[in-house]
């Protein structure tokens, strides 16, 4: 593979990224002024008039006047216009379409889904995500601009080539050009990745992973996927695999898994996991997940000791994460959060018995705050992400949109 160069940075790139700067900084600090935004961007003051007024033109950002705030009476504060700018989530499951449209700050407009089956032909599946999109923007009519669409699916992503790389079980699913395919359809930006990393970023911009630059979030059902966020940003690794958490070996000599490697964390702390090893290990047969989870919860002992073995592993696993990336904050999604803050004290107490001091006492471990679906509302996240880190004008003037 060739070795990416080094590139200059020409004017209109720069200002690019002192826009983004800006916006970044008001996203944190809302209805700061001009003055206070040249002390923290380092910018001088004349840059950020001129910034300021240029995204005040295309009203991504606005003067709020009426402001009660101790700014002194010639600082006038400045908000961004969230309302303003929306983005719509396609989130593709092996079951269904899920999508959404919101705004920019995260407040959900209109929600829908549609039962799906992948085994079918590609070309029905990628119509129905145009027509979810379709929908989408129809909806959006009158309640403001469509600034882009953020889709997120299973399985390893080639972000380079906008492709989804393969899915597990299904052999038909390789190298699909969903960005293409998509950017072909409509004249909106087109951000994809996949679930773990959109749950990451739905962290980052709404949840809990807000004022940390380092966290990795788990994503845990069936299988176990982990976004990670270093340095503010998702790290996607090489080929687009990074956070594939759920096949990091606990134990050399495990049983072996589908992937080829033995002892994955998957083995022992998924739904599917516990499942299988309260028939395997104890004879006990369990129907599905909300029966396993009624029956922990009813007092059966059997279940809620599989419940927190698993608990415990996933604490080992946290370990290794831990020793190789050193995040700040630990964030757990989906279906084990059901067995509640004794469980959660669990993964801490394994985590912390294996870790060096200094790294555990630094360490935040939690559940979710999140309260809307966080694979979908990372969908919007992640256009969140692309307007904010390139804030190209043209984005948010009016334009046709192709349909
Ligand atoms: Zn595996």
């Amino acid at each position: 593979m060739a070795i990416k160069m080094p590139k200059g940075k020409n004017t209109a790139q720069l200002q690019l990224e002192n826009r983004s700067t800006l916006l970044k900084l008001l996203h944190r600090n809302d209805h700061i002024c001009r003055k206070d935004l040249a002390e923290m961007s380092g910018l001088t003051g004349a840059a950020v008039t001129n910034l300021v007024r240029d995204m005040i033109a295309v009203e991504l950002i606005k003067e709020d006047r009426d402001f009660e705030s101790s700014l002194n009476r010639n600082a006038i504060p400045l908000q961004i216009n969230y309302q303003h700018f929306l983005g719509i989530g396609v989130n593709l499951r092996r079951d269904r379409l899920s999508y959404a449209l919101f705004n920019l700050n995260g407040q959900l407009l209109e929600k829908k889904q549609t039962l799906l089956q992948l085994e079918g032909p590609i070309d029905n599946v990628l119509q129905s995500i145009k027509e979810a999109i379709d929908y989408c923007i129809c909806v959006s009519s009158g309640k403001g601009r469509v600034v882009g669409i953020g889709v997120s699916t299973p399985g390893p992503i080639h972000l380079g080539k906008g492709e989804i790389s393969f899915l597990t079980h299904y052999p038909e699913w390789k190298a699909i050009p969903i960005k293409k395919y998509l950017k072909q359809q409509f004249s909106l930006p087109v951000i994809l990745d996949n679930n773990s990393n959109a749950v990451a970023l739905a962290e980052k911009w709404f949840g809990e992973g807000k004022e940390y630059q380092h966290m990795i979030s788990f994503l845990i059902s069936k299988g176990i996927g982990a976004g990670i966020i270093l340095d503010g940003k998702i790290f996607h690794g090489a080929f687009g695999f990074a956070g594939e958490v759920g096949h990091m070996s606990i134990n050399y000599d495990g049983p072996l898994c589908d992937c080829g490697n033995r002892g994955c964390l998957e083995l022992y702390c998924s739904t599917d996991a516990l499942l299988k090893k309260a028939q395997t290990d104890y004879d006990i047969q369990v129907g599905s997940w909300d029966e396993f989870k009624n029956r922990v919860k009813n007092g059966d002992q059997t279940l809620a000791k599989l419940a927190f073995d698993s608990g415990r592993h996933l604490g080992y696993g946290i370990v290794n994460l831990v020793n190789t990336y050193n995040p700040e904050l630990i964030v757990l999604n989906g279906d084990m959060n059901d067995f509640g803050i004794d469980w959660l004290e669990t993964v801490k107490q394994a985590a912390t018995e294996r870790l060096l001091p200094d790294a555990a006492s630094r360490l935040q471990i939690k559940f979710t705050s999140l309260q809307e679906n966080p694979v979908l509302l990372g969908t919007l996240a992640m256009v969140s992400e692309f307007v904010f880190e390139q804030p190209e004008l043209s984005l948010f003037m009016d334009k046709p949109v192709i349909m």
